[in-house]
């Protein structure tokens, strides 16, 4: 471990952060910063027995980070070193060195905006520009101000980041010395493609079999790929195209690694390789910078990164696979050059490369931000137009924003510029989701059903709980018949939990329903934590087990902008946008078509569908916002 680049530099870092209050640093992916900095900061007591906060993005990068640093630090973790991620936490009355997401940080501030229990907060991969770290930006920075002049104990921050354009950084953050930690980076070469791919799927496959054919076995191949779907699918024909190779050839063992693999496969693509093996790691960006892995001596990169984007039409982020930006290709290539000199295979064309743009666009200013300005607005901050962003959102999200949370009514407009929370609101603010979601929890406080909604609000929380084999499928659809229910998806979600929850969380109960039950596990956990929220925040926990109108009724009235009316030629109107929307074939209403529902999400392909519906009334629509739906229900009054 000693001999970490960052080993090297320790003595000038340290008289650098205690010298001033502001300092970012500067270094390549692995050359130690995470697992180090807080470590280094701990031992020279530097912490004054505060809280050492250190955030990520990512919740796996939290997790497998503290277990690291726990276990170099000889400790269990939950000690001296934990964790704290949306819906777990490890920490205790002992954690000094508190590894978390940055959204469990920014929600802190909700409680404290001055974040007294730290001494020193680090915002780690900042480059990756994530909302919630460009909001703590902010945060932090007034904290710090704010302290001082209320003559409370100091507050250090730290700005790690791992690309080299700082000046933005250093900007923002007046003048704080910029430290730089060099890895140890060999010579890497650069291939491009001579065409243009427009199969990147095929050109990777082509690529790595290339690879394995002609080069030594002991180097393994790193590939940048966009998701699950397209990992999985990847992994299944490598596997089933190996079977074709000379028996000569090493074997190829396959890694995927993204974000929603469980714990215990994702730690596959970590592990070293037996000599006779190459190992090709297939993984989502997650591995361009907050996670290393050893012996990778190629990397292809697509080019590709699935990112959300915003819809100003639909106010709804989408996922989509877009291109990246020519730092984020950097990254990937560095990741080659670690052990010896590496080799990089583009997909793309240098033309291409040079198309890209040169840096990430901050995810602030692609995304929709109502739950960020709720977020915002719960910390006391009014003003958000003169809230001291590092790059504000762009007029249009801000407004589409407000205009949204007005529509759920939980803001009001109290000055030309300043807008309050309601009653309704600052109730909304006390769980992490998605405005609507957390409003729907609301709605069920009077009509006695908060137990069932915590339920539904679970279920739609993780990706999905219906595991659906490709070649099964016509099986699981038939064994999970017996929980659809005419009154939609929701409800079906419902059953399921309820059937699971009966089964005492039996794992043969999911495999004979083609329920995924690492997923339904987590659905319990999330329930559990939002269920605690609600005790803390007074919320009766209330139970009406049988009447599911009741339930969907509140579903309407929180999911009233995401309304549908059945046309005369079987299509929907999507009643906010006036766009055309069709059922999406998965959906147990696909069938039916009842006159109006509600959606969770849109997904874009061909077509536009809606999927997780709910049947409701358009009188609930019309109770829920009159104002809203009086020129859109055209079908009433
Ligand atoms: P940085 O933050 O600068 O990218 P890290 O502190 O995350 O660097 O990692 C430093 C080194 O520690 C890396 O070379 C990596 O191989 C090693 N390391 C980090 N986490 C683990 C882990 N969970 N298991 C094994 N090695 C790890
Ligand atoms: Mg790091």
């Amino acid at each position: 471990k000693t001999d970490l680049p960052i080993f090297a530099v320790r003595q000038r870092l340290i008289e650098e952060f205690k010298k001033s209050e502001t300092s970012i640093v500067i270094g390549e992916t692995a050359s130690g910063k995470t697992t180090q900095i807080p470590q280094f900061l701990y031992n020279c007591g530097l912490h004054k027995n505060g809280l050492i906060a250190c955030t990520q993005p990512r919740r796996v990068a939290a997790i497998t980070i503290a277990q690291r640093v726990a276990q170099e630090m000889g400790t269990p973790v939950g000690q001296e070193v934990g964790f704290c991620v949306r819906f777990e936490d490890s920490t205790s009355s002992q954690t000094r060195i508190k590894y978390m997401t940055d959204g469990m940080l920014l929600r802190e501030s909700i409680g404290d905006r001055l974040l007294k229990k730290y001494s020193i907060i680090i915002l780690d991969e900042a480059h990756e520009r994530t909302i919630q770290t460009d909001v703590l930006f902010g945060v932090v920075k007034y904290a710090q101000v704010q302290r001082k002049a209320e003559n409370h104990r100091k507050l250090r921050l730290i700005v790690m980041s791992a690309t080299m354009d700082v000046d933005h950084f250093a900007k923002y953050f007046s003048s704080a010395p910029v430290l730089y930690v060099e890895g140890r980076l060999h010579p890497i070469k650069i291939n491009y493609t001579r065409e243009i791919q427009s199969d990147y799927i095929g050109a990777a496959l082509t690529t790595v079999f290339q690879i394995h054919q002609e080069e030594p076995a002991q180097d393994d191949i790193l590939v940048f790929l966009t998701g699950q779907e397209e990992i999985e699918t990847v992994a299944q024909t490598i596997k089933d195209l190996q079977l074709s190779l000379p028996l000569s050839l090493p074997k190829l063992i396959v890694c995927p690694l993204y974000a929603s693999l469980p714990h215990s496969l994702q730690l596959r693509a970590f592990k070293s390789t037996p000599a006779d093996c190459r190992k090709v790691v297939l993984s989502t960006n997650i591995a361009e910078t907050s996670v290393t892995i050893r012996g990778i001596k190629f990397v292809v990169d697509t080019g590709k990164v699935k990112a959300k984007s915003f819809n100003a039409s639909t106010h709804l982020d989408i996922l989509s696979v877009q291109s990246i930006s020519q730092a984020q290709a950097w990254q990937r290539a560095g990741r080659a050059g670690r052990e010896r000199h590496g080799i990089v295979y583009r997909l793309y064309t240098e033309a291409q490369y040079f198309n890209f743009s040169p840096n990430t666009v901050p995810e602030i200013q692609r995304c929709n931000v109502s739950n960020t300005i709720l977020q915002l607005l719960a910390i006391g901050i009014k003003d958000i137009h003169a809230f001291d962003f590092i790059d504000p959102p762009s007029k249009e999200s801000i407004s589409s924003a407000f205009s949204e949370l007005t529509l759920l009514g939980a803001v009001v407009q109290s000055g030309s510029k300043l807008y309050e929370l309601t009653a309704l609101g600052q109730k909304m603010s006390v769980f992490p989701l998605d405005p609507k979601l957390s409003k729907a929890i609301v709605c069920a406080i009077p009509q006695n059903c908060v137990e069932e909604m915590l339920s539904l609000v679970s279920m739609l929380s993780v990706e999905s709980v219906l595991y659906t084999p490709q070649a099964k499928k016509d099986v699981a659809l038939d064994v999970r018949r017996k929980f659809t229910s005419n009154e939609g998806d929701f409800v079906m979600l419902l059953n399921i939990y309820r059937a699971f929850k009966q089964s005492k969380g039996s794992k043969s109960w999911c495999f004979e329903n083609y329920i995924n039950h690492r997923n339904m596990n987590v659905v319990f956990e999330i329930r559990k934590q939002i269920r605690g929220l609600c005790l803390k925040a007074n919320v009766p926990l209330t139970s009406n087990q049988r009447d599911m109108k009741v339930l969907r009724r509140c579903v309407a009235h929180a999911l009233f902008t995401n309304a549908a009316e059945l046309q005369t030629d079987g299509t929907y109107r999507a009643i906010d946008s006036n766009e055309t929307v069709l059922i999406h074939p998965s959906s147990c209403l696909f069938q039916s078509k009842p006159s109006y529902v509600v959606y969770r999400e849109l997904i874009h392909t061909s077509k536009c569908y809606m999927r997780d519906l709910c049947v409701v009334d358009p009188d609930w629509l019309y109770e829920a916002a009159p104002n809203y739906f009086q020129s859109k229900l055209k079908g009433r009054r």
